[in-house]
């Protein structure tokens, strides 16, 4: 299942823009709102988090 590690996250809003049906942000911080989403979008959103916060 995805995680997104909010003490990494600097809410930078990269995988929301990639990822939005799985990624939303709340109080400046990523959040998963649907881990069973795209999956292509979750990995494209591991790669382009510049602080590896995404992991699954
Ligand atoms: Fe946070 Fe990474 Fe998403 Fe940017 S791409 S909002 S740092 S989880």
């Amino acid at each position: 299942m995805v995680k997104v590690n909010k003490e990494k996250c600097i809410g930078c809003g990269q995988c929301i823009a990639i990822c939005p049906e799985v990624f939303e942000l709340k109080n400046c911080k990523s959040q998963v709102k649907e881990s069973s989403g795209n999956k292509k979008c979750i990995q494209e959103s591991i790669k382009a988090c510049p602080v590896d916060a995404i992991s699954e």
